[in-house]
Formats: structure tokens, C-alpha cells, sequence
């Protein structure tokens, strides 16, 4: 198999992270996600770090500039020659014409991974995590019930709703999802070979979503 660039595109609460990570493992590549590198910036508070701050604490995009060289710096460092997996970029057009011709460069195959899930299964699933206000645990009514109804395991503090867990904030950004992956499902599934489609459903386990995917993305 020739080395792959295996973009990961999925709606908040579509178990994304945790596919990317069973992914990783299994074909022996990392995973990239600009998410995370831009965070750690802000953490360690390099230049870059200083300079999307305010971007990243509004919840807005950081810019095409910036976020194309943190990738294509990333690409370049030698792990990244037998594959990687991105995820969470591209989010713009712009974003995936300028990835186009990196990923031709440094000769790696772009495929898709397009992790689709029934609106209403994520509003569910979100909507039924609970958080402590203690100690931060989280737990869930339908996979990760606390042992006693509504308090928290280890602090006995009254379980919350957190404010991006709630119904109308979780239907806003799905929505906001839509309106910017839209297009780029449009111009991946015009141009690439390897589209690949997977639905995470109600019913499957993390092991079955990530045995789908690992089939999904190996078949030529
Ligand atoms: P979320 O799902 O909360 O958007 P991410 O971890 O993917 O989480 O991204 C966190 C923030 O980092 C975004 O809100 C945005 O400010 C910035 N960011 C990450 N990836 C990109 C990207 N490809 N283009 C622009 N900004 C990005």
C-alpha cells in the first residue's frame, strides 16, 4: 500500500477522536490534529500560540495562513513519510487546495474517511453526558451510568448538564458542522478515488466503529 494521508471528516460526537486513535495504532502512523498541536501552543505559549489565543478562545477559525504552514511543517518531520492521519483539517476549501499540493510533494495518497451519524443519535448521546462540578468527571446515562442516580462516583457531588451539552448549544453546532464541511465532502468526493463512507450507529461498540473504519480505509 502506498503511504497514505487518511483525512478524518465527522460531526462533533461522531466518536472521531477515538477512531483516529484506533486508527493510529493500527496502521503504525500519527496522528495530526491541528486541534491539539495549536492548543499545546497556546499551553507552552510559543509566538504561534500567542497569536490565535483569542481566535481559538472565541471559538472562531484560526487562519488559512497559519494553520496551512502548522500542517505543512508537521508533514515535513519524518515520521509522517509512511503516513499520518489528519484530523480536523482541512476545514476551508482554501485549507484543502493547499493541502492538494503537499500531500503530492511528500508523495502520500489522499484518502477519505467520511464518518457519518444520525443527528438525533448524537443529540442523545450528548445530551445524556453528565459532568461533576467537583472533580470533572464525566458519565453518560446510556454507556456510563454513575452507580447512584445523579451523583458523582467519587465526590458525591450533584451531577450537571454541561452549557455545550445542552440540546439547542449541541443542534447550533451541528448545524455550523454542516455549513463547513458541506463543501469540502462536495470537492473530496468529485476528486479523490478513495472516498470512503462509514455510519457510526447507535448500537455499535468503539471496537466495531473502529474495525468498520480500519476495513473502510484499507480497501484499494
Ligand atoms: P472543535 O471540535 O472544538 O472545533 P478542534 O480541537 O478541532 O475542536 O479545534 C479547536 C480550535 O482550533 C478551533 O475552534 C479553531 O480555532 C482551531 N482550529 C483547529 N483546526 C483548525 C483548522 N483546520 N482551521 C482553522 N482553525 C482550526
Amino acid at each position: 500500500m502506498k503511504p497514505i494521508a487518511l483525512i478524518l471528516l465527522g460531526p462533533p460526537g461522531s466518536g472521531k477522536g477515538t477512531v483516529a486513535k484506533s486508527l493510529s495504532a493500527h496502521f503504525a502512523i500519527p496522528h495530526v490534529s491541528t486541534g491539539d498541536i495549536l492548543r499545546e501552543n497556546v499551553k507552552a505559549g510559543t509566538e504561534l500560540g500567542k497569536e490565535v489565543k483569542a481566535v481559538m478562545d472565541a471559538g472562531k477559525l484560526v487562519s488559512d495562513q497559519l494553520v496551512n504552514r502548522v500542517v505543512e511543517d508537521r508533514l515535513a518531520r519524518p515520521d509522517c513519510a509512511k503516513g499520518v492521519i489528519l484530523d480536523g483539517y482541512p476545514r476551508t476549501i482554501e485549507q484543502a487546495k493547499v493541502l492538494d499540493g503537499v500531500l503530492a510533494k511528500a508523495a502520500l495518497e489522499t484518502v477519505i474517511l467520511y464518518i457519518t451519524v444520525d443527528y438525533e443519535v448524537i443529540v442523545r448521546r450528548l445530551g445524556a453526558r453528565r459532568s461533576c462540578p467537583v472533580c470533572g468527571a464525566v458519565y453518560n446515562l446510556i454507556s456510563k451510568a454513575p452507580k447512584k442516580a445523579g451523583v458523582c462516583d467519587v465526590e458525591g457531588a450533584e451531577l450537571i448538564t454541561r452549557n455545550d451539552d445542552k440540546e439547542d448549544v449541541i443542534r447550533k453546532r451541528l448545524v455550523a458542522y454542516d455549513e463547513q464541511t458541506q463543501p469540502l465532502v462536495d470537492f473530496y468526493r468529485a476528486r479523490v478515488k478513495r472516498f470512503r463512507e462509514v455510519v457510526g450507529g447507535e448500537t455499535t461498540t468503539p471496537e466495531e466503529n473502529a474495525a468498520s473504519a480500519i476495513r473502510a480505509v484499507e480497501q484499494e
